[in-house]
């Protein structure tokens, strides 16, 4: 070993060892003629004195002391010494090796390094790009190095629980062929069978729905998914998930091992964090109703009140044409907001407009609640202010914020409009951990741009108990009412400060059932026959009933850090366009290369 102690690691009880350190030079004062630096390795920093006077006793002989003036930022090297208490006065609380420092006898140069193009150091402020050009570099912060240790200890605590359960680690491939989630897949072109390609997997779903044909019972995987999607902030086209499926089970031992193990893990990893337990259970309606959201952030109230009838009294144009086409006025009460200036209530209606909302409507109730100034149009007498404010819970004080617009649109703007009041408010505490269940998510959804149904979760997520029934009513066209829509389904979601953490469900198991499904997604025979003739196929050789989850753990590692990036817990993240500025990828490939795989690019 290059090294006998580790810098970040000693402390006074060292004090007069001798140690041998290696790590890279941070920053270097010269204090006539006595140099101080930070030396960095993995477990921190510690304090290195080059005193060449021969009374301070060090031993420091001349060729080191020469040394030491040329020393820059990141060169790397090992350097003898003894570790001795700091003088009185000179001790730095703020570093955890703040009591003592290393007296250097030599030091050794084992590489030098150029400037680097930022600081290392976690308030460098560096550019992004920058950082992601020389990732090596940007992953010698402490920050970035705490954040690969979190993910580490999150990864080991999972694979150790679920050992300890009886769960197995199983490899899926990474070449397979398209596997639905909704998104749309990466394609790799197969030389050996030149014009068919592989899918990479957007997740391992039938293959962990095979194993537990194969009779694994319980199977895990820390797996990499990929998904071409138009990325929208904090998306990586590939990510990872935890896996996990499970044999002879329902939706309550899903539920219940889920928060076993994220209970477990935040209390080894994250102590500091607070949890809420056990975790809330919302059904999506409840969800939906409550909140306007299916990942609603549970740390602050804000809920939702339907007033449409109350709307519906008013002469406001806005309401009355949106009733009329069908949709819904709702709205919160932002406690104490009534304050707000007009300059304050501009502000929000930007935000609710550029959401997507055409405008926010809003009443404040100062003084007494006498006062009432509302949106210009609205004009409603104290009386229906009365029954308006007892509706929704407001008082003296208080704001009410209304929208109006179609359903699911509505809920799409109150929740960023939450959200937004939230952080105005400070009511979210970043230290809480406000984990939820939703449930009995509608098992279709209605696709507006390809005028179809789509799966709310994937095709292969059961109907809910008893409603088998209503797929063969809507097949049959005798639809009892509410079509697909109306279906519920055995999926859930576990949810976190406003974040969906994990998705699953108990599956179908039996052919005829999932064959169902498939045509009211709009599957043909062919098409079936074509994608999915592998499931199909195994569900007639004795499919035991199974179901599962696969938490995120970017997302989950990201909101234990305390970041709000997923890319600073990924050692090597692509940018928000998907490009990897490091490998600068993805690149143009040698003409012969496209030949071999019978390719050819038009541009
Ligand atoms: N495969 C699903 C997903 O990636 C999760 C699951 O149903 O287990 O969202």
């Amino acid at each position: 070993m290059l090294r006998s102690a580790d810098c970040g690691s000693l402390r006074l009880d060292n004090a007069d060892v001798e140690v041998t350190l290696a790590g890279w030079v941070g920053r270097r004062r010269d204090h006539g003629g006595i140099i101080f630096l930070d030396l960095r390795d993995r477990s921190g920093v510690v304090q290195v004195v080059f005193n060449p006077d021969p009374l301070a006793g060090s031993g420091l002989s001349l060729e080191s002391a020469r040394i030491a003036e040329e020393l820059r930022q990141e060169w790397v090297v090992q350097v003898k010494g003894r570790v001795r208490r700091r003088p009185a006065g000179s001790e730095n609380p703020a570093m955890d090796t703040g009591d003592i420092e290393v007296m250097a006898g030599s030091v050794t140069v084992l590489n030098r390094s150029l400037t680097p193009p930022f600081y290392i150091a976690d308030d460098a402020g560096a550019d992004e790009s920058l950082r992601l050009r020389y990732r090596y570099l940007d992953l010698r912060r402490p920050a970035m190095q705490q954040n690969l240790i979190l993910r580490h200890r999150v990864v080991k605590y999972i694979r150790d629980f679920l050992d300890d359960r009886g769960f197995l680690e199983i490899e899926t491939p990474i070449l397979i062929k398209s596997t639905p989630e909704g998104a749309r897949d990466f394609l790799v072109p197969s030389r050996l069978h030149p014009g068919t390609f592989y899918a990479l997997p957007q997740s391992p779903q039938q293959l962990k729905q095979l194993l537990m044909v194969s009779g694994v019972e319980r199977y895990f995987q820390i797996a990499r998914c990929f998904r071409d999607e138009d990325m929208r902030a904090d998306r990586q086209p590939e990510f990872t998930q935890l896996d996990l499926e499970m044999s002879f089970v329902d939706q309550e031992d899903v539920l219940a091992l889920t928060e076993e193990l994220y209970t477990g893990m935040i209390e080894s990893v994250a102590p500091h964090k607070r949890l809420r337990k056990p975790f809330p259970r919302l059904t999506h309606a409840e969800a939906m109703a409550r909140y306007a959201s299916d990942k609603p952030d549970l740390r602050f109230g804000l809920e939702m009140t339907d007033v449409t009838e109350l709307a519906a009294e008013t002469d406001f144009r806005v309401f009355l044409s949106t009733i009329e086409a069908g949709g819904r006025i709702k709205g919160f009460v932002a406690p104490g907001l009534a304050g707000y200036t007009t300059a304050q209530v501009r502000e929000l209606d930007s935000f609710a407009r550029e959401a997507g909302a055409g405008g926010l409507a809003h009443i404040r109730y100062r003084g007494d609640g006498a006062e009432i100034l509302q949106s210009a149009g609205l004009r409603m007498p104290p009386e229906w202010h009365g029954r308006l404010s007892a509706r929704m819970g407001a008082g003296a004080g208080d704001m009410i914020l209304l929208m109006a617009g179609p359903p699911a649109r509505v809920n799409v703007w109150l929740n960023a409009m939450r959200n937004h009041v939230a952080g105005l408010l400070n009511l979210a505490d970043p230290d809480e951990l406000a984990f939820a269940f939703v449930t009995d998510f509608p098992l279709f959804e209605w696709n507006e741009d390809a005028n179809r149904w789509d799966s709310s979760h994937h095709p292969f997520t059961s109907p809910a108990d008893g409603e088998e029934g209503l797929l063969d009513g809507c097949l049959s066209g005798g639809d009892s009412g509410g079509g697909p829509g109306a279906i519920r389904s055995k999926a859930y979601d576990l949810v976190c400060n406003g974040s969906e953490l994990a998705s699953g469900s108990i599956r179908i198991h039996r052919r005829e059932l999932q064959e169902k499904v498939f045509a009211i997604l709009g599957y043909s025979r062919e098409d079936v026959g074509e994608r999915f003739r592998q499931i199909l196929e195994a569900f007639e050789y004795g499919a035991p009933p199974h179901g599962g989850i696969a938490p995120g753990i970017d997302r989950l590692v990201a909101i234990l850090a305390g970041t709000s990036s997923i890319r600073d817990v990924i050692a090597f993240p692509k940018t928000q366009s998907g490009s990897d500025l490091l490998f600068n990828s993805p690149a143009a490939v040698a003409p012969e290369q496209l030949r071999e795989l019978s390719i050819r690019v038009d541009s």
